[in-house]
């Protein structure tokens, strides 16, 4: 296994952030470096003489995805300014491209909990979509599928968002609770009752069978989570549905609005 891995990657080289950055055109203005202290965030700091940014990294991400490794890019050459003096599009692009690496980091095992200012009173008066109410399919699916055990609160992903996942986060006073965020995608009129009913089940699931550690690697869709899933009585259905219906209210969300990063 290890050594297929190894071939693979010798044969497609997934681009370097040096790589990425001279294929931008940015050397004069970016440079990526990582640290071994940072454990969760990321951090950038600007030279106030040349301007040039220096993006610092935890070691983990130096080898992330392409698609990570751009995010983190636009997210180094965003506006350095006081939060407050931040148009709201602004905020929701930044917002956009943090919860893309953090879903990346949430689907590997690698983000550990930090303490969250997310307000969750304000989080559980948020859960009315444009079709679903994300409390109500949860509440269902509580109920019917791991007898009211599942303790979570639920959001809307950022607009234009494709990526659901389910993060541990951490409050003030030590105690940790659960956040499923569902992609903004699923909030389109067009989606199915079984796909969000899904989409909820896999991100519940998540919470009911925790990643855990093997060989120096984190499993997140492990045996028995994969066994767990096709219990579903629609994950076959929904599954189809992804590969075919779901990639074309994906195009026209794009077409209709390009706010993505890459
Ligand atoms: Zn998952």
């Amino acid at each position: 296994m290890e050594q297929c891995e190894q071939q693979k990657l010798s044969l497609f080289p997934e681009a370097t952030f040096d790589q990425l950055i001279a294929l931008k055109n940015i050397s004069e203005r970016l440079t990526v470096r990582s640290s071994s202290r940072l454990v969760r965030g990321w951090n950038i700091s600007i030279n106030r003489v040349t301007g040039r940014r220096t993006l610092t990294i935890p070691m983990f991400l130096i080898n992330a995805p392409v698609p990570v490794k751009m995010a983190l890019i636009a997210w180094a050459l965003l506006p350095i300014d006081k939060k407050r003096s931040r148009s709201k599009e602004e905020q929701q692009r930044r917002r956009h491209i943090e919860e893309y690496i953090y879903s990346h980091l949430s689907e590997r095992g690698l983000l550990k909990p930090s303490i969250s200012r997310i307000d969750r009173e304000k989080l559980s008066h948020k859960t009315a979509g444009n079709k679903f109410d994300l409390k109500e399919i949860y509440t269902r699916i509580n109920a019917s599928y791991f007898d009211n055990k599942i303790k979570a609160y639920l959001r809307w992903g950022t607009p234009g968002s494709t990526t659901s996942y389910q993060t541990v986060r951490r409050s003030k006073d030590g105690s940790c609770w659960n956040l499923i965020t569902i992609a903004d995608i699923y909030n389109h009129p067009r989606i199915p009752l079984f796909a969000i009913e899904s989409v909820m089940f896999h991100e519940m699931l998540h919470i009911a069978i925790p990643p855990y550690r093997k060989n120096g690697k984190n499993v997140i869709h492990g045996k028995e989570f994969k066994a767990a899933e096709k219990l579903f009585p629609h994950f076959e259905q929904w599954r189809a549905w992804e590969n075919n219906d779901l990639k074309l209210i994906l195009k026209e969300m794009r077409r209709r609005k390009k706010n993505l990063f890459f």
